[in-house]
């Protein structure tokens, strides 16, 4: 089979389950995205399009707009929802060289570690630090460098599709966490170690594909149609106005302490390794999952208003 350079199907979690950590499926991304899009100003959508047309060739970023014969409008809404999966698409290790220049593994989480203590209460372990790289000084410098109108909009456009991605990729609470055990005395990868039924099915992956668990693809309904009948449910369900005072823009350690805390206290409760997990367990993830992906799509508008609104 020839490889896509743009394998959009491979972060669908009915098509795939792996061991890579992608944070929240293409699906997910692609929601939260249009959420923050659906919540930003005509002004700030059309620079950033701009930013995200103007990607460097080999980064295969500006190519994601559809050529499909929509009007224009609907396409690059398109890209920019796209463009929030790039960062995952350059993954791809077939293509090498793209992959040596745009993927940075690093970047997507950040490992905070803690244990339990014999009576499950959850500690810190201190011996073993974040690492330098990671998701929160990633925004930080992210979000100063795509706001930069004296930085070159090819490698702006860049920044913005990581800043587009990485907005979804801290709301999902195993992207904050790695927890130790005697088993993983370095953490397990955010779940990643945590198998379920099978050596491929683990609970990071699980927690990647709730939002695809929650609101499945229906009959013939297209991917496109799928985003707009979940964005609008979503936005309905929890709207904006639900989470008035809980943007905290900018505060990123901010928002990762809240899916810390979530991973110590809920995540890893009511399930086991080796088994694919109940119906209860799948309803309270979807539970806290849900709101959270909404937040991202609100709090990613929050920072593009900010770093690329009026007085840019
Ligand atoms: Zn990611």
């Amino acid at each position: 089979m020839r490889r896509l350079r743009h394998p959009l199907l491979l972060a669908l979690c009915l098509a795939f389950t792996g061991s890579a950590a992608f944070a929240w499926d293409g699906f997910g991304h692609q929601v939260i995205a249009r959420i923050a899009w659906e919540n930003l100003r005509p002004e700030t959508r059309a620079r950033a399009i701009a930013l995200l047309r103007a990607a460097p060739a080999d980064a295969d970023l500006a190519s994601l707009l559809p050529d499909d014969g929509r009007p224009l409008a609907e396409r690059e809404r398109t890209l920019f929802e796209r463009a929030a999966t790039w960062p995952d698409i350059v993954r791809d290790e077939a293509f090498a060289e793209r992959n040596a220049t745009y993927h940075h593994g690093s970047w997507h989480y950040v490992n905070h570690f803690w244990e339990q203590d014999a009576n499950g209460r959850p500690l810190d372990v201190d011996r073993l630090r974040p690492q330098d790289v990671n998701v929160v000084e990633r925004l930080h410098a992210l979000e100063v460098s795509v706001a930069d109108p004296g930085r070159e909009a090819a490698q702006r456009g860049v920044d913005l599709a990581w800043i587009l991605h990485l907005g979804g990729d801290i709301h999902q609470p195993l992207h904050t966490s790695a927890r130790v055990t005697a088993t993983e005395p370095e953490g397990d990868r955010g779940g990643n170690l945590f198998k379920l039924a099978t050596e491929k099915d683990d609970l990071h992956w699980y927690w990647d594909c709730l939002l695809s668990k929650a609101y499945p693809r229906r009959g013939q309904e297209s991917e496109a149609e799928q985003i707009e009948r979940v964005v609008g449910k979503l936005q309905r369900r929890h709207p904006r106005t639900s989470f008035v005072g809980q943007l905290e823009p900018g505060r990123y350690e901010a928002w990762v302490q809240t899916g810390l805390a979530l991973s110590k206290t809920e995540v890893y409760r009511g399930v086991e390794r080796g088994k694919a997990p109940g119906r209860r367990y799948e309803k309270k993830a979807i539970r806290i999952a849900v709101p959270r992906i909404a937040l991202a799509g609100y709090r990613l508008a929050e920072i593009l208003e900010r770093s690329l609104g009026a007085a840019r």
